[in-house]
């Protein structure tokens, strides 16, 4: 009896929570997918949400931090919500459409990447930092997003080697003085130095380079958001093209694809030397 009480023990339980997503359910419920301060990742249910007088009316929107209070019973994958309310209000995010996608796919990261009931209290910093970017508009939408997804990987461990090399850790140059590029391999860790970009490359890894500008603003913005300090603005055609080399990064690594960036992705390598050089030939 004793292990039957502990497996239906019911807690009580309050904490702050971002919105990631939201199903209807039945006639007048919602499913809702959380991410918590000190709970982690979890899913709860609002009965009656959508009923006319529901305590949840208007507080279970995207990219505001909420108050939530639920009644947590074991063995359960949907926990029962029971109050609700908002904490900071975000709702500028979702009236400029830059920002509403940038907020979305930061979420949707979030989701994908985060266990279940694990909290991760860097996560939550680095998201609610972001959400507020996004909000005051005091860095760019996609500046934001772009800081937000290196922080994911570096909080991961798998952030890539920026300025050294990521095999010998030495110094690494770009292998033709003449050109800014550096030897680069998603699978073999970031930018690496012409010799092991070379030994990669006999070893049968995949080896090409990317612009040492790139690497440049990759590295200040992770330093920055380390640091608290802000580099911004970035020029918008380096933004996309550091956009498009962080979004790479994370699609080799993460093996998921979050559906907010599906289009942006479906396009050509940016950083490729065709891409770049077409770039200038129009310019
Ligand atoms: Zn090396």
């Amino acid at each position: 009896m004793k292990s039957l009480d502990r497996l239906t023990r019911v807690t009580n339980i309050c904490d702050q929570a971002i919105l990631l997503r939201r199903f209807p359910y039945s006639e007048s419920s919602l499913v809702t997918r959380v991410f918590t301060r000190q709970h982690g990742k979890l899913g709860l249910l609002a009965r009656g949400a959508y009923r006319p007088k529901s305590r949840f009316y208007c507080v279970l929107d995207h990219f505001d931090t909420l108050e939530l209070e639920w009644l947590e019973q074991r063995g359960r994958e949907l926990q029962d919500l029971r109050e609700g309310d908002i904490h900071t209000r975000r709702s500028k995010i979702s009236s400029d459409l830059e920002s509403y996608r940038a907020g979305s796919l930061v979420c949707e990261l979030i989701d994908l990447t985060s266990p279940f009931g694990q909290q991760d209290l860097g996560m939550w910093k680095r998201l609610t930092l972001c959400l507020d970017e996004l909000n005051s508009g005091s860095r760019p939408a996609w500046e934001a997003a772009v800081c937000f997804e290196l922080g994911l990987l570096e909080e991961h461990g798998l952030c890539p080697a920026l300025e050294l090399c990521a095999s010998c850790g030495r110094e690494a140059s770009p292998p033709d003085p003449n050109e800014p590029r550096a030897c680069f391999s998603a699978s073999c860790g970031g930018r690496l130095c012409a010799a092991c970009g070379r030994d990669a490359r006999d070893a049968g890894r995949r080896v090409g380079t990317m612009p040492l500008d790139v690497l440049e603003a990759a590295s200040l913005l992770l330093r920055g958001a380390r640091e608290g300090v802000r580099i911004s603005p970035l020029a918008p055609a380096l933004l996309l093209r550091l956009r498009d080399f962080v979004d790479r990064f994370m699609d080799h690594h993460l093996e998921v694809r979050a559906k907010a960036r599906g289009d942006f992705l479906s396009k050509a390598d940016r950083n490729s030397r065709t891409a770049l050089s077409a770039t200038s030939l129009r310019t």
